[in-house]
């Protein structure tokens, strides 16, 4: 059966839908959604309302947890931090309640994975997985076969053998028996490796792929100047950095 993995919305409503679209012509119905439903983007209760509605499961990112007060915002920057703070001043109640149900971590059984937003080690410290050794690192906080993060903005899949060697893919692999992966499905709302198309992952037993889909980034740009949102997190949407 194949499912499909999302991360990283940040409130860009045209990115998700693209990706709901792109996701349900695939015929693919069961959808993991691993955190930052909010922040940045103009859209906070609508693109809470669609992950809602479409997902299976929903993960709480720091983006998320910093809304409704569980993260501290003294560590995020000066432009996250004010998307922060407008997404308080201007989200509904009732989303505000939702995120608060959101989960740190959820174990899929019958897939044999592990779903977090930023690290396995430790989910809710919201690290960075940025380098190899940090995956060496990471590798050894889950058993299951694969673990799905988010949290960088840039999709990747990481590998490790059975003799500890770490290989790396960007784009899809066939899952080999003995070996476990870490993949990070990219992010639906804010893309950061050059690539500024909405990303996320398509899977079955056998293999991932990493799927990059068009939107109407204008749209979301024009919501977020009447937003009245931080120029610089208007204008990275068009070069995906
Ligand atoms: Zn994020």
């Amino acid at each position: 059966m194949s499912y499909a993995v999302i991360s990283d919305v940040h409130s860009n409503l045209h990115a998700l839908n693209a990706v709901l679209f792109d996701i349900r012509t695939r015929g693919i119905d069961e959808i993991y959604f691993v955190g930052d439903a909010v922040g940045y983007g103009p859209q906070p209760d609508t693109c809470i309302e669609a992950l809602k509605s479409n997902c299976n499961i929903l993960l709480a990112g720091n983006h998320d947890w910093a809304v409704i007060g569980y993260t501290s915002i003294q560590y995020f920057n000066e432009y996250a931090r004010r998307a922060v703070i407008w997404t308080q001043e201007n989200i509904s109640s009732e989303s505000f309640e939702d995120l608060e149900k959101f989960m740190i971590a959820k174990t899929l059984k019958e897939k044999d994975a592990l779903l977090v937003h930023s690290t396995p080690k430790d989910p809710e410290m919201w690290h960075y997985l940025f380098t190899l050794s940090d995956a060496e690192k990471n590798f050894n906080y889950f058993k299951e076969k694969i673990c799905f993060i988010g949290h960088s903005h840039s999709p990747i899949i990481i590998e490790r053998n059975d003799s500890g060697e770490i290989l790396v893919y960007a784009y899809s692999v066939e899952f080999k028996n003995e070996r476990q992966y870490i993949i990070n499905v990219g992010s639906v709302g804010q893309p950061r490796d050059g690539d500024p198309r909405a990303s996320y992952a398509v899977l079955n037993d056998e293999s991932v792929e990493i799927v990059r889909v068009e939107y109407d980034i204008k749209k979301t740009q024009e919501e977020m100047e009447a937003a009245d949102l931080p120029r610089m997190l208007i204008d990275r949407l068009s070069y995906g950095r």
